[in-house]
């Protein structure tokens, strides 16, 4: 185990600065264009995959950082220089962790290379979880995999929503329905392959926003994938249903659920996202109130802005400290018994949000307009609160945890 220190060690550091780096040249500049456009920004993705950001042993390379560290930093770094690239950077490495989480050797093997494409022709991956009528609660997906013996084939049908790279993707993760009597222990994932008959983009949303990643709906119509593109394969899969059933006989039984440690553990990423958010926003914020004057001084001069910015720092500060506990945890195995993956994620969300609209008070009229950008990080930062469990969400589970009660 890693000795415990406050400070990143000289490697990470290096990794730390050459991420900042790539986010004040190459991200930073191109936000508010990408933000307009509400567009995927190929050639951004394109540019971090030839610099070695944009792949899967980067992701790799940070997710395995024996302190945890690792991912926390890069997505600081990367999300202070824009929300919305930053998620078009990550969100296949999201997608790419569904599979190396469930996935066999072969199927690790098979389908993240096709994730990620290559240098010169880049391509992005999807994970179709959530469904117009199964937000949070996620066990009333209704979307349906069934299997064909004689072909060994899955057949899916049903309609996946808000999917980030839904429908542009080359390889879409699908969860579906493999055994409705289970609720969410009857859920599988799959592999969807590129140009698949059947599956389609729906709607793509129009956000408030982290505009420059794509958000759509996933039509799947009679898709047909081959039995080996379940996860984790078919004879896994049935022992696991096999065990949810047997369980489910013996009555109500409360079951540990392997997939709320996986959200503990990925949590902190997410908190780590709306760190970078805050932190930028508190950045301009703190420049602007040094040089803004008004009655003859700098506002900074004045307790009422001073103190906002103390608060700002100290609220980001304990959300990172909160984010790096979490994330330390995660990668020495320790047990969430107060469920700090999800109190990360809520902190920081919370925190990013107040955070964001606090600098769009201190530049004042400013920041209000769009030549400025702590509007459009104050519009990025709403998602925190949202996707991967929203606030309430969070604090259901803690909750749940600290109690062992049914909290609803
Ligand atoms: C930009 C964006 C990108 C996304 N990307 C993905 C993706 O890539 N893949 C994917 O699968 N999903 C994705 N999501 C979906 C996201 O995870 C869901 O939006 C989120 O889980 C909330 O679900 P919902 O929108 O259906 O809200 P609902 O579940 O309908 O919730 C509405 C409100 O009710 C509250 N609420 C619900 N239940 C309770 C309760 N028991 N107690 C207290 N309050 C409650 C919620 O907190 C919320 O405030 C994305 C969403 C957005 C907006």
């Amino acid at each position: 185990m890693a000795e415990f220190t406050m400070e990143l060690n000289d490697e990470q550091k290096e990794v730390r600065d050459w991420l900042h780096g790539f986010a004040a040249d190459v991200i930073r500049p191109a936000a508010a264009e990408w933000d307009e456009r509400e567009e995927t920004p190929w050639p951004i993705i394109q540019e971090a995959a030839k610099v070695g950001i944009y792949s899967l042993d980067f992701y790799a390379q940070q997710y395995f950082d024996a302190t945890g560290l690792g991912i926390p930093m890069a997505m600081e770094e990367l999300f202070w220089g824009d929300a919305g690239i930053a998620l078009s950077i990550v969100g296949t490495g999201l997608a790419a962790v569904g599979v190396l989480a469930n996935g066999t050797e072969e199927q690790i093997g098979t389908w993240i290379p096709q994730m990620y494409g290559d240098v010169n022709d880049v391509k992005v991956a999807a994970f179709c979880s959530s469904e117009p009528d199964a937000g949070s609660d996620v066990a009333s997906m209704r979307t349906r995999a069934v299997y064909d013996e004689a072909k060994d084939e899955w057949v899916i049908n049903g309609t996946k929503t808000w999917a980030t790279n839904g429908g542009i993707a080359n390889v879409h993760v699908v969860v579906a329905v493999v055994d409705p009597e289970l609720g969410s222990k009857g859920h599988a994932s799959f592999i969807v392959p590129p140009n698949t008959p059947g599956l389609a983009q729906g709607q793509k949303f129009k956000k408030h926003g982290i505009r420059a990643s794509h958000t759509a709906e996933v039509i799947l119509d009679n898709v047909r994938v081959p039995g080996s593109c379940l996860l984790g394969g078919k004879e896994k899969l049935d022992q696991r249903l096999a065990r949810a059933r047997e369980k489910a006989k013996k009555g109500g039984e409360r079951v540990k659920n392997a997939a709320m440690a996986t959200f503990e553990a990925s949590r902190p990423a997410v908190a780590a996202m709306a760190v970078g958010t805050a932190r930028a926003a508190y950045e301009v914020a703190l420049d602007y109130a040094q040089t803004r004057e008004q009655f003859g001084r700098p506002i900074i001069d004045n307790q009422g802005v001073a103190f906002q910015l103390a608060d700002m720092r100290t609220s980001i500060d304990a959300a990172r400290l909160l984010t790096w506990r979490a994330s330390w945890m995660a990668i020495n195995g320790k047990p969430f018994t107060a469920a700090e993956g999800s109190m990360s994620k809520l902190f920081a969300s919370e925190t990013a949000k107040k955070v964001t609209a606090q600098a769009i008070q201190i530049l004042g009229g400013n920041g209000y307009t769009r030549e400025y950008p702590v509007e459009r990080m104050h519009r990025d930062a709403a998602i925190y609160t949202i996707f991967e469990g929203t606030s309430e969400i969070q604090r259901l589970v803690i909750a749940r945890t600290l109690s062992g009660m049914p909290i609803r």
